[in-house]
């Protein structure tokens, strides 16, 4: 029935002849996508709780199904990454252990690194590790000596089969652990230990911090900075899911974040790349103060934000896979995870990428009417800069106001449309900020709310929006090669 579906969209749409042919996504899929995304199953899909994996899980399927190329080296479409912060009480965590490494030592980042990291609570402790050969415990100690007696006792009770991380987390007992570093591997060769460090409380330039890293290179070691921890902001995310382990002040505490992405590569790779994007995280019930007297069991959706601009980019993304899309730029279709918390992920990937980005286009809260008015089907997006984006905002808006039917598009000034948002989102990222834009709908009395519910969507809006988006780019690519054919003189 579908393939029928599909042939007969495709012949209406040629028939029409008004836009490019293609698979026109219909209602009811992003329909589907905004309520499944804004179920009560999701809880608000909290940026590190299993209900956010949820809807990470949910987005490679989607991509997934239409056979949506992975965005790197990777066999799937995630891009873990972790945010670590001082916590006021104990804490241990058992940490997924795919790859766990040495850190980039630079001002920017001193924390980051590319493994799955789960939580478990202390009752779960012995079921995890006897299911789970791939976790490794973390351990808080006082000295290398109490954290290797700590290791040995607990690889006596199970087998030994579990890597280990040491959490030495203070400046006092950094210096003796460094003196017993270097005899660490050969006394304790059957253990394989990972050492979270800070070295910021051992060394405070990078010489000495270099050097610090060569005596210890035979070992796994994992840097964190004290300063960072001490200036990430405070969520509730992940934090249930961390149990006491000693009675330790100054711990730290690592939460796993995910963002999801695929790309469709261009026939010129190495040219600048194009980002699509949209945060899938929402926010805790807690999070606001409008919460006050409510009960604090009862979630948030987020609906609109940002369930709204995370089913635009799957359908964008499908849509153009669909229709055999290849341009000379590579498209990458990313999910941040953590843009609640202060755009994480989207800062993750930019920081990551090592490729050149001369566009991006983000859509955050893209479901509601302007202002709430019933008829008023206004989408507002800004002008982006740069040869890339002056010629797709130029172009969509004027394709928008040639070929939509009822969707009204207008173009600011980034400046602005920040001014009307009042907040920050995604593209805030990346650099140069000149080269992005935002797509928004205007801020509605129920964002951050337990009101932002999927029935308040205007679906009939988003769904051109989604329509004249694939199309758009479609049309370009037809654009270019029919140039191209001209050139080469075919
Ligand atoms: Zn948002």
């Amino acid at each position: 029935m579908k393939t029928i579906h599909i042939a007969l969209a495709i012949v209406f749409v040629i028939l029409l002849g008004k836009q490019p042919a293609f698979a026109q996504v219909t209602e009811q899929t992003l329909k589907d996508h905004v309520y499944y995304l804004a179920s009560e199953g999701l809880n608000g899909r909290i940026a590190g709780t299993k209900e956010g994996r949820l809807a990470a899980d949910y987005i490679a399927e989607q991509f997934q199904s239409t056979g949506l190329t992975v965005f790197s080296d990777t066999t799937n479409y995630y891009q873990n990454f972790i945010r670590s912060r001082k916590f006021g009480s104990p804490s241990t965590l058992v940490l997924g252990n795919d790859t766990i490494g040495v850190t980039h030592i630079n001002k920017a980042s001193h924390f980051t690194e590319k493994a799955s990291f789960s939580f478990v609570r202390p009752e779960q402790l012995d079921e995890t590790l006897k299911n789970d050969s791939n976790v490794c415990v973390l351990i808080d100690a006082v000295s290398l000596d109490e954290g290797i007696q700590k290791i040995k006792t607990h690889h006596a009770a199970n087998q030994g089969v579990n890597p280990y991380m040491l959490l030495m987390p203070d400046k006092k007992r950094q210096k003796s652990f460094r003196i017993n570093l270097k005899s660490l591997k050969k006394a304790d060769d059957a253990y394989e230990v990972y050492i979270l460090t800070n070295y910021l409380h051992y060394a405070h330039d990078k010489k000495a911090c270099d050097d610090y890293l060569q005596e210890i290179e035979h070992l796994n070691v994992l840097v964190a900075n004290s300063k960072l921890f001490g200036n990430l902001r405070l969520s509730n995310a992940g934090m249930d899911e961390v149990y006491d382990f000693t009675e330790k002040q100054d711990s730290i505490v690592v939460t796993n974040y995910r963002n999801v992405i695929a790309k469709i590569e261009g026939k010129q790779a190495d040219k600048a790349a194009i980002v699509f994007c949209a945060h899938y995280d929402h926010v805790d019930s807690t999070y606001s103060r409008k919460t006050k007297g409510e009960k604090l069991s009862n979630y948030y959706p987020g609906a609109d934000d940002n369930a709204s601009g995370t089913a635009a980019v799957i359908e964008i993304a499908k849509s153009l896979k669909e229709a055999g899309y290849q341009a000379e730029q590579t498209i990458y279709f990313c999910l941040f995870d953590a843009e609640e918390l202060g755009l994480y992920g989207s800062r993750h990937f930019a920081r990551t990428l090592g490729h050149d980005v001369d566009l991006v286009i983000n859509m955050d809260m893209i479901g509601r009417n302007k202002k709430d008015r019933k008829r008023c089907d206004n989408i507002i997006f800004a002008k982006a800069k740069g040869d890339t984006g002056k010629a797709f905002t130029k172009g969509f808006d004027k394709y928008c106001k040639d070929k939509a039917e009822s969707l009204k598009i207008r173009r600011y000034d980034m400046d602005f449309l920040l001014l009307l948002m009042g907040y920050p989102s995604d593209q805030a990222s990346f650099r140069p900020q000149s080269n992005t834009s935002v797509f928004y709908t205007g801020l509605h009395k129920d964002y951050h709310t337990h009101n932002d519910t999927p029935e308040k969507i205007n679906y009939k809006k988003l769904t051109e929006y989604v329509n004249m988006m694939s199309a758009y780019l479609i049309s370009q690519q037809t654009k270019s090669n029919e140039q191209l054919t001209a050139v080469n003189g075919k």
